[in-house]
């Protein structure tokens, strides 16, 4: 019989390395927050398929209405014979997004392809090509999208330069020295020695950097943006791709922020475990491309259109915008208690239930060594973890909002006890 090494083994074999693999664990199946391995161990998931499952592994009422889609039908292409769940899960998220004015909705697969679609878009709606993007930001592994995201190693080495015409601007960091007006400063110098304003179609800004280290734009920050944007007639998009589907605490981190962003990109926890992706926002701009410009062959399918209507009913149901924020409030205050008594925990930080804490060394720097021992103890404990930053130096917590607080609790204490341990 199959165990983890021997699958890992087959999978080494089988599967190019570039695929990386953060726990060498083979799973048989999951409920809510706890996933069992194929040699029946159980962990506490923390990591959430990276953010994919706010409403836990298979929650009984996504699975229900997965099950009722799969009897009726699968698949037509919606560009060529459509059906009712596309248009209802565009409906609810035009009344999700943040922005009072009237707003279309583009469905797609992955994350990726939902940036690439809001790059396009932007593109038409301006008839200019160029985009900012953030150090440290993460928008996916297109070609386009890899382009954006502001992170070489591993995302891009070995590739080659990317596709042009995207200018890096710096995300506002205080622990490592970067501020507000310095990030503000380098889009002015963008205009100043790369591109005129004029020639940019869009900004891009994830509200809270996910893969960047769970860095939270401050909404005066993301004011400052919107100024800019509106100086020079270029789109905001917010890539909330990670941020959205109600971690933040609000459906939509943007509704913290103050302002309005012009296109809104959504993904991962979305559909709770099904793919599905989009683009949404100013019904001009969402019009700006003719009539076959956009779609996709599985875009929008209809499995994961109806799961997504699911979770949106569970997030009612579940009152689990309300859950974000008190679970968010509890694990913030756990490891602020946490980083008190230990001076490795450099900063403690997030967005309602979107939490993280980032480690130093006993000098004052990064330290990616601990992050990678911390998953790895964690995990020999029955805890699944995610790093992430910059310095890959950032644990990030990620567990189902749907969680009990007694499993939440539990997966704290693997946290306390590996950092006292380590
Ligand atoms: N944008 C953000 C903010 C993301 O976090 C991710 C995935 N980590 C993506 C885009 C890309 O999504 P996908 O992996 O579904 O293509």
């Amino acid at each position: 019989t199959e165990n983890n090494a021997s699958m890992m083994l087959r999978r080494e074999r089988a599967v190019p390395r570039g695929v990386g693999q953060i726990h060498p664990v083979f799973i048989k199946r999951a409920d809510n927050a706890v996933i069992c391995d194929v040699e029946g161990n159980l962990f506490i998931d923390f990591a959430g398929g990276i953010a994919v499952l706010n409403t836990g592994h298979r929650h009984p009422k996504v699975i229900e209405a997965v099950k009722r889609q799969l009897d009726l039908y699968t698949h037509t292409c919606f560009q060529v014979v459509a059906y009712e769940p596309y248009v209802a899960l565009c409906e609810k998220i035009n009344s999700l997004v943040p922005g009072d004015f009237p707003k279309k909705t583009l469905l797609v697969t992955t994350g990726s392809e939902a940036v690439e679609n809001a790059v396009k878009i932007a593109r038409a709606a301006t008839g200019r090509a160029g985009v900012i993007a953030f150090a440290g930001g993460y928008h996916g592994r297109t070609m386009m999208t890899l382009a954006m995201t502001g992170k070489v190693m591993p995302y891009s080495s070995g590739m080659g330069l990317m596709p042009g015409n995207v200018f890096r601007a710096r995300f506002p960091d205080a622990l490592h020295g970067v501020s507000e007006d310095d990030a503000i400063a380098s889009i002015e110098q963008i205009f100043k020695t790369d591109a005129e304003p004029r020639d940019i179609a869009a900004l891009v800004v994830e509200p809270v950097q996910g893969e960047g280290g769970f860095r939270v734009a401050s909404p005066q920050f993301m004011q400052r943006l919107r100024a800019l944007c509106d100086l020079h007639g270029i789109l905001l998009i917010a890539d909330e791709v990670q941020t959205g589907a109600g971690r933040t605490g609000s459906f939509f981190a943007m509704e913290q922020m103050g302002v309005t962003a012009d296109l809104t990109t959504f993904a991962k926890s979305v559909a709770g475990g099904f793919p599905l992706a989009g683009v949404c926002g100013r019904a001009e701009v969402m019009d700006a491309i003719a009539p076959g410009g956009l779609g996709g062959t599985y875009a929008g399918n209809p499995v994961s259109c109806a799961a997504a209507l699911a979770v949106l009913e569970v997030f009612e149901e579940e009152n689990l915008l309300t859950r974000a924020r008190t679970l968010g409030d509890m694990l913030m205050e756990r490891l602020q208690n946490l980083a008190e008594k230990d001076a490795r925990i450099a900063e403690v930080r997030g967005l309602g239930a979107m939490v993280a804490f980032e480690l130093f060394t006993a000098d004052g720097h990064p330290d990616p060594e601990l992050a990678s021992r911390l998953v790895i103890s964690a995990r020999e404990r029955g805890l699944l973890l995610l790093s992430c930053g910059q310095y890959a130096n950032v644990i990030r917590i990620l567990v189902p909002l749907t969680a009990s607080d007694v499993e939440v609790d539990d997966g704290m204490k693997i946290i306390e006890a590996c950092l006292a341990e380590l």
